[in-house]
């Protein structure tokens, strides 16, 4: 079974004082909690404070974008070698704000992925449709180009590292960011099967393996159900990421849909042997 991965994405929010109140209010919130995985992606400037206030904690950390190129006359650039010294897990990729902000293409996402493979940290890589994308009904064409430009784009070396260290998918909608609209459980189970569906083509036992979390309104409210769907493997959180309460309810809620679902296999198992 996959086990569940709540990670919050702090976008560009936060300062030393509000981070070190957040940060030790989570650590005290989740140091009780192992039946799932917890991370924060903090802007470049705070990974150091996270990885001194998060070092040896059940919480992991990590940054929000990494530049396509390892080094070289790209002013402004973090590249994904820099970002592993201060002892991050994640990166996350093709965030729609980002690739809106930046015009970003699924190719140039997917060359930051391979840097960040390369740097041996696990990307989450964002898909996701546009509003006008999902009204027009194309949403799965725009995701399946979005996956395909990893599952394909890759050099065949990559993507077998990529295999190793993992890579998260998140299936963001865009019309659910920050909107107050999360995708129903169903549309996103609908949407995170497909996805394992493509994968699976390349590689069967890494489709099974490869987490598919969700991001877009996610809330203490509505987390046990979009957790509780079977390919729904854990939540990128903005808004409540920000709030520790709302953020440690999500990661218990997250540990506990993992519980349950472990007690109900083991059930079945004692089932099939009666
Ligand atoms: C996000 O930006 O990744 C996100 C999921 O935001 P929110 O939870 O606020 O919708």
């Amino acid at each position: 079974m996959r086990r569940k991965l709540v990670v919050g994405n702090w976008k560009l929010n936060g300062n030393l004082a509000k981070n070190q109140s957040l940060i030790s209010a989570l650590v005290s919130k989740l140091k009780a909690e192992h039946a799932a995985d917890y991370a924060v992606c903090v802007p470049f400037t705070y990974l150091f404070q996270a990885q001194a206030l998060l070092a040896g904690t059940n919480i992991s950390w990590g940054a929000q974008n990494a530049s396509q190129f390892e080094s070289g006359a790209y002013t402004s650039s973090i590249s994904a070698s820099m970002i592993a010294e201060f002892g991050c897990q994640y990166v996350i990729i093709g965030h729609s704000e980002r690739r809106t902000l930046s015009n970003e293409s699924n190719q140039k996402a997917a060359r930051r992925v391979a840097r960040v493979v390369e740097s041996g940290l696990i990307p989450i890589y964002c898909v996701g449709e546009t509003l006008e994308e999902h009204n027009a009904g194309t949403s799965k064409n725009v995701v399946k180009n979005q996956i395909i430009a990893i599952t394909h784009g890759l050099e065949d070396d990559v993507f077998a590292r990529a295999k190793e260290i993992g890579i998260v998918i998140a299936y963001e909608p865009v019309w659910a960011i920050g909107s107050g609209q999360a995708a129903t459980p169903s549309q996103a189970q609908d949407m995170h099967l497909f996805i394992r569906g493509l994968i699976a083509k390349v590689d069967k036992d890494f489709a099974e393996k490869i987490k598919i979390i969700y991001g877009g309104s996610m809330t203490p409210h509505n987390a046990a159900a979009l957790l509780s769907m079977a390919d729904v493997d854990g939540g990128l959180i903005g808004r409540c990421a920000l709030s520790a309460d709302d953020f440690s309810k999500i990661c218990i809620v997250a540990g506990k849909v993992s519980q349950v679902s472990l007690t109900n296999m083991a059930d079945n198992g004692k089932k099939a042997l009666i």
